[in-house]
């Protein structure tokens, strides 16, 4: 599964990301075992045979379904919301309770199907079995990860309970059904049909899959693989799919080749789901996502193209990592996530070389992993959870990007090609089953020889992560590890840490696993840096002028020079670095050509702008107007996507370029499309043309120009408008799923920070509501408030300390940490 993520403002390097973590409830959640665990007596389950007759425009349904299991006790089913109505053996009835939760069912030692005939309401929030609106249609849809599969039917809902699936879907005649498997049979009476699908492979219950409406789909094909793109058919606002159909293909054909492995299924559908909390959903054989992730036009914006490659590698990766091997339980849910993210990148590099994406997985998923790991309130990366219900809370940067860190400074370590053979090997060894990642470590470990386990351990097991504080005398190296933290402070953990450095060009590796290491070089060396490519998650601290000196003499990628002034933003942070050295580190970087370190300078001095805009509006102006020069001759993908973020974020710092961006609003349909957005917001900090822009947002027919057009209604310099655009978000008009954006680009306009919070207090409610189920509430706070709080801490602390809210420890410890930044830098002078 992912969430979208945004490269375009200082919180942006948040990849993808859900709820937060409560690893401390971990004794309230083994005494919520006993009544959890309905699968202590089903030794196993055959088969589902399900049938529901939808009624469409009820938003109800009737089902049936038959499981075929073996049990030496009493059968427990998960079935959350369901009304049951009988349970038989054969054509006998068999005793049950329905609590409402679990299933309970009388049956003694059993092996055999049951059936098991319910009743159901079609959800109107974004999980389960649920209604997703456009304009004035829409279509059913369901998203079951994690445990929502109960919410549709009467199953075992349990990762580990993989079985094969028949489907079965009665619904009006006109509308058409889309299930993980081709159709076998369709039948029409009295104006239903009947659709009947091909038997499933033996797969988890999260990764079952119905989608029923009216539908458009096209074709394409993949070896054997038949390829289809769904989307809600519609007059207008068509969802473009030839490039989504390029992307798939190419990552196909990269992974059948690396994991050794055939596409498993006879067909692949992407679907467009109209309205969609998360960004993507890897139902084996029926991926789901967000419209704006299947659509690619010519006034789709080159950032907006890289994410729908990227997503669409991301979810194919699942269909062998997550639903032909799946995690034993939940626990390891990391583990699918941190891969699915880590061969996205391999697989986009390999699609589309000109981008260079692994610059943007260290701006991404390492440096967001980091943010948040170096927070106290943070959690390892294997999360000792036993309760389903707080599953939802384990997708987040930990989970997806320090995984995926972890698993690039792995592969590092032992060789891309072992690497690969080694997870070769544990996808066969366990395909149509189950794993932990302590198989996969095993199997690396073969391939390479090396002792994975104990470095995957001691990386996995403990949370934070180190800065490795070097200093040097002669020719004496002494490298030395403590913890990191935002907060100062430190603790006695030890990470067995790969630390690779280049000494005078060469680069050499050693296993920095005490708390203190000597290396004597050959020779006093002429330049230096450590964590070559940056291919570690750790920090490191260089000790005093000279040898700060050394690391800027020798050759720096640009992957060196982005994870100096990474480290340096970090040190900022924790007061480890003055403002005047950070400022005088940043002066290395004016007039920087390449993509990651400007992209790198440019997040950062925006972030530094949205908690103290007075003192860095000259300095963040200075750096984003040279940049807009130096990007505009460039002309490739990578230039022209920073030149698009360059530009819009200037139109916050310059009202004169502001006027000019501005100026070619009228002409819009013939701006570049990565540069619309600066026109858009130009336009809107110049005009203050409130009605203007909301009548461009009725018209548009593609969710990103949508999205362009609300972040320009929340740029404007009027905090009075800003007000009126987050009322209309509200109001129905915009998709439920956008309303964080909106919040997130008003958050970015230092004009509109008081509005938010006002605006907050009063409809945190309706936002928790309209989000429950998701970690869409709990993403607002963590990620915008500890901005939108600097210079309100006080306020906003006690507003939470009233309002107890999941999310809201993560905000407030960050909003700490920024807040004292703030006054630091208000105090330089
Ligand atoms: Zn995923």
């Amino acid at each position: 599964m992912i969430l979208l993520q945004k490269h375009d403002t200082s919180r942006a390097r948040l990849r993808a990301i859900l709820k937060y973590i409560l690893i401390e409830g971990g004794i309230r959640v083994l005494l919520q075992i006993a009544t959890t665990q309905p699968e202590k007596n089903v030794q196993e389950v055959r088969e589902y045979d399900l049938s529901l007759d939808v009624d469409y425009t009820g938003l109800k349904y009737s089902g049936k379904v038959t499981v075929d299991l073996e049990s030496i006790g009493d059968v427990s089913l998960n079935a959350v919301g369901q009304q049951i109505n009988s349970v038989t053996s054969g054509s006998k009835g068999v005793p049950f309770k329905h609590d409402g939760k679990v299933l309970a069912i009388q049956t003694g030692k059993f092996s055999g199907p049951l059936e098991i005939e319910f009743n159901s309401k079609i959800s109107d929030n974004f999980t389960g079995f649920y209604k997703a609106s456009y304009g004035d249609g829409y279509i059913l849809s369901t998203h079951l990860e994690a445990v929502q599969a109960r919410k549709v039917f009467p199953c075992l809902d349990h990762p580990a309970y993989k079985a094969a699936f028949r489907v079965k879907v009665r619904t009006d005649a006109n509308l058409s059904v889309i299930s993980n498997m081709p159709i076998e049979s369709e039948t029409t009476e009295d104006g239903k049909n009947t659709t009947t699908f091909q038997k499933t492979p033996k797969m988890s219950t999260y990764l079952l899959y119905l989608g029923v409406g009216k539908f458009v789909q096209e074709k394409g094909r993949h070896g054997k693989t038949e390829l289809y793109a769904a989307y809600a058919d519609r007059p207008t606002g068509k969802i473009n799919t030839g490039f989504s159909f390029e992307a798939t293909q190419k990552v196909l054909d990269y992974y059948e080749l690396y994991f050794g492995i055939p596409f498993q299924l006879p067909k692949l559908h992407n679907v467009a789901v109209p309205e969609f909390a998360y960004g993507a959903m890897e139902n084996w054989g029926a991926i789901t996502y967000r419209e704006i992730l299947l659509h690619v036009d010519k006034d789709t914006s080159i950032r907006a193209k890289k994410s729908v490659a990227h997503v669409i590698a991301h979810e194919i990766a699942h269909m062998w990592f997550g639903d032909l091997v799946t995690m034993k339980w939940w626990d390891d849910l990391w583990l699918n996530e941190s891969f699915a993210t880590f061969m996205d990148y391999k697989s986009t590099d390999r699609a589309y070389p000109d981008w260079k994406v692994w610059q943007d997985f260290v701006r991404t998923s390492t440096s967001g992993a980091m943010g948040r790991d170096s927070l106290t309130k943070t959690h390892p990366i294997m999360a000792n959870v036993h309760d389903p219900e707080e599953i939802e809370e384990l997708f987040d940067e930990i989970s997806y990007g320090k995984g995926a860190s972890i698993l690039r400074m792995i592969e590092a370590y032992i060789g891309s090609e072992n690497f690969k053979r080694g997870v070769a090997q544990y996808l066969q060894k366990f395909r149509y089953s189950n794993a932990s990642g302590q198989d996969l470590w095993s199997n690396l470990q073969e391939a390479s020889g090396t002792d994975v386990s104990r470095i995957m351990e001691g990386w996995i097991s403990q949370e934070g992560f180190p800065v490795v504080k070097v200093s040097l005398t002669g020719n004496k190296l002494v490298l030395e590890q403590e913890r990191f933290l935002l907060t100062g402070g430190t603790s006695k953990q030890i990470w067995p840490i790969p630390v690779t450095m280049n000494v005078d060009g060469k680069t050499q590796l050693l296993l920095l696993d005490k708390k203190k290491s000597e290396v004597n070089l050959a020779t006093t060396p002429k330049s230096l840096k450590i964590n070559v490519d940056q291919t570690g998650f750790y920090v490191v601290q260089y000790d005093g002028r000279a040898l700060q000196d050394l690391v800027w003499k020798g050759r720096l990628s640009s992957f060196d020079r982005w994870g100096l002034v990474n480290d340096a933003k970090a040190f900022l942070l924790s007061g480890r670095m003055p403002f005047k050295e950070y400022l005088d580190l940043v002066e290395k970087y004016q007039n920087e050509v390449e993509y990651l370190p400007a992209i790198e300078l440019s997040d950062q001095l925006s972030f530094l702008y949205q908690i103290a805009p007075s003192k860095l509006a000259e300095t963040s102006r200075k750096f984003h107007s040279a940049g807009l020069k130096i990007f505009e001759t460039k002309k490739d993908d990578n230039s022209t996507t920073l030149k698009g973020v360059i530009a819009a974020r200037l139109t916050l710092l310059d009202d004169a370029y502001a006027k000019s961006a501005g100026s070619k609003f009228k002409d819009l349909a013939s701006v570049e499309p990565d540069m619309k957005r600066s026109v858009v917001m130009g336009y809107a900090r110049s005009s203050n043309d409130y009605d203007g822009l909301i009548s461009r947002y009725t018209k548009s027919a593609t969710d990103e120009e949508r999205l362009r057009f609300l972040e320009g209604l929340v740029s404007f310099k009027n905090p009075e408008l800003i007000a009126k655009t987050l009322d209309f978000a509200l109001s129905g008009k915009v998709k439920r799923q956008d309303v964080r954006n909106v919040i997130l680009y008003a958050t970015s306009n230092p004009d509109g920070r008081t509005v938010v919070w006002q605006w907050f207090k009063k409809n945190m409610t309706k936002l928790e509501v309209m989000y429950a189920g998701t970690a869409q509430f709990s993403i607002i706070l963590r990620e915008y408030f500890s901005i939108i709080g600097v210079g309100l801490a006080a306020e906003v602390e006690k507003f939470f300390s009233e309002h107890k809210i999941i999310g809201a420890d993560i905000a407030l410890e960050r909003l700490r940490v920024y807040d004292q930044l703030a006054k630091r830098i208000n105090a330089t002078s």
